[in-house]
């Protein structure tokens, strides 16, 4: 399969080139003709499998045959994409440039955590392409900043992610003010309850895709689990770090505190490090990302959210440094390796406190991940498990999944911890 077939036309076809891309990943081969039916999509897609050009590509080329809309001036919005967080609105914005290079439009990204004032500037320039954080997007529109009266497209991307961070009511002010004519486009990496409402909620008959098996770890990646006890952690990441000559490493902690400590340690041992989380400005986070997609940074230490959306080519090493609470987590940030075809390995340092979370990782992703016993770093047997502190705010996701206090938690302070953290921050 080419991406000439799939229907493009000339300026994407060069764009896609340019990119080096050969041949449509499975999401794009399924997603674009159909998008380019005008039909509307529910589609299961990990991040990694090429899900934003599978539809941006297609989105950009309909809106490259649209009729100009009488009476409308300038450019006025005919897509708009929601993400949960910054950066992945970042990313996909960095990606409809990227496609859209050869075509006239313009787009702009929106999202909280940075000066209003430049957005305003950008859309009341005219944008034909809006790629918003929801908490942002409705400061724009209570301060009729924006107008979402000609959107011929609406795109949900990492919808679970949305869901997951508390933006349902959010998503529904925006809903309220769109055309009801207008096709709809809803991608998430896993399906729930919550997902099926609001895909009823929100599509007409939509072709359903799905190109990932329901939560399953990314194929591509290997991975393995290093037991270890919790107080030699540091030394063993300095060590495989070290002994591997890794240049590019992303390493997951469980809090914003513990990101930032270990970036420290690993500096103090000599390893150029950053920390990325909620709490940083989004200028230092951008900038940490940066300088590590340039090399100059050999770690990236992240908390989940943080992490979330980010697209780093060519990843090759994912670190767990500390197990994620909620079992879906773990996949999303083994999802950071292993990308788009690519090797990936992604490598879990458990401590004995942890083990319950590794089984229920085990459990989602219906298989064992091999355990490597390194020489030298075998736990100590007479150290028994202790419960883990949260230390975070995360709130109601550090409950386990399921159940049914699980609405009731999330819309109580899952939201505003997770907003605290996520692109929704106003
Ligand atoms: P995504 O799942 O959209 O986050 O994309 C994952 C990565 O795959 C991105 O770095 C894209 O640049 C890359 N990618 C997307 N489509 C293709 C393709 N057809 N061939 C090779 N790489 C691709």
């Amino acid at each position: 399969m080419s991406f000439e077939k799939l229907g493009l036309s000339k300026p994407l076809l060069k764009a896609i080139q340019e990119q080096g891309y050969t041949k449509p990943t499975p999401i794009q081969e399924q997603s674009i003709p159909v998008i380019l039916q005008r039909k509307d999509v529910l589609a299961g897609a990990q991040t990694g499998t090429g899900k934003t050009a599978g539809f941006t590509l297609p989105m950009l080329e309909l809106l490259s045959h649209a009729k100009p809309i009488k009476h409308a001036k300038g450019h006025p919005v005919r897509a708009l994409i929601l993400t949960p967080t910054r950066e992945l609105a970042a990313q996909v914005g960095e990606s409809v440039k990227v496609y859209g290079k050869h075509l006239p439009f313009k787009s702009t990204v929106i999202f909280g955590g940075v000066k209003i004032n430049p957005q305003i500037t950008a859309l009341r320039r005219g944008v034909d392409i809006v790629i918003a954080t929801p908490g942002r997007l409705l400061d724009h529109m209570s301060q009729k900043t924006i107008n979402l009266s000609h959107v011929d497209f609406l795109i949900l991307d990492e919808a679970d992610r949305m869901l997951d961070m508390g933006f349902i009511n959010d998503i529904k002010k925006v809903l309220a003010v769109l055309p009801s004519q207008r096709q709809n486009l809803l991608f998430s990496a896993t399906y729930s309850e919550e997902i099926k409402r609001l895909s009823d909620r929100l599509l007409n008959s939509p072709t359903l895709i799905e190109v990932a098996r329901r939560n399953t770890a990314s194929e591509t990646v290997k991975q393995a689990v290093y037991p270890v006890d919790k107080a030699r952690k540091r030394e063993l990441i300095t060590h495989l770090i070290n002994e591997g000559k890794w240049q590019q490493v992303l390493v997951f902690t469980r809090t914003k505190h513990g990101a930032n400590r270990l970036a420290g340690q690993l500096e103090k041992d000599g390893i150029s490090s950053a920390a990325i989380h909620g709490n940083k400005s989004q200028n230092a986070r951008t900038k940490a990302l940066a300088d590590f997609k340039k090399g100059e940074v050999r770690v990236l230490v992240a908390t989940d959210i943080a992490a979330r959306g980010i697209d780093i080519d060519q990843l090759p090493h994912v670190v767990n440094y500390e197990l994620p609470n909620v079992s879906e987590d773990y996949v999303h940030r083994i999802g950071r390796t292993g990308r788009a075809g690519n090797q990936g390995e992604a490598i879990s340092l458990v401590c004995i406190d942890e083990d319950e979370y590794l089984k229920n990782i085990e459990k989602l992703i219906k298989k064992d991940i091999p355990k490597v016993w390194l020489k030298g770093f075998k736990p100590d047997p007479s150290i028994k498990a202790e419960p883990i502190n949260q230390g975070g705010n995360r709130g109601a996701r550090n409950k386990p999944r399921g159940g049914g206090s699980r609405n009731g938690g999330r819309q109580g302070n899952s939201r505003n911890s997770s907003r605290g953290n996520s692109g929704g921050r106003r």
